[in-house]
């Protein structure tokens, strides 16, 4: 990777830390909590689902800027998605961040950006934590 495309991504996940899309809580939606305690993460997940797909995600919480980011990007990712897309998503972005597969932008698009995050294990949780709750939400939905 050059050190350019890491700045940009870097650039990225410090925009949605600072300005995270889809935040607030969704009245009478699908929702389910994480916690990362290595790290202090606590998220909230909120899911509605229309017509077999994502009609709308959004989250709640506080955490690091990992956390954040990766909370904001997904809840853009997933929106207009089935639970069977989402749950592929899920498995291709969970090899990225544990580096078990290369980063793939044509598989994973905007999320390519949390690709460093191999570099770091103990912050994959961080990454992971937005995705474990939006699984359980949509399990719960
Ligand atoms: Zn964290």
């Amino acid at each position: 990777m050059t050190m350019d495309l890491r700045d940009l991504y870097q650039e990225v996940i410090l925009d949605h830390n600072k300005r995270p899309r889809n935040f607030g809580a969704l009245e009478g939606a699908a929702q389910a909590a994480g916690h990362n305690p290595m790290c202090g993460d606590r998220v909230s997940v909120y899911v509605r689902l229309e017509d077999g797909r994502v009609a709308e995600a959004r989250f709640t919480g506080n955490g690091c800027a990992i956390s954040k980011a990766s909370a904001s990007m997904m809840t853009e990712a997933v929106t207009g998605r089935t639970p069977e897309e989402v749950q592929g998503m899920f498995s291709t972005f969970q090899d990225m961040v544990t580096g078990r597969a290369d980063a793939d932008d044509e598989k994973v698009g905007k999320l390519v950006v949390l690709s460093g995050v191999k570099e770091y294990p103990s912050r994959v949780k961080c990454a992971m934590l937005a995705w474990h709750a939006l699984q359980a939400a949509i399990a719960g939905a």
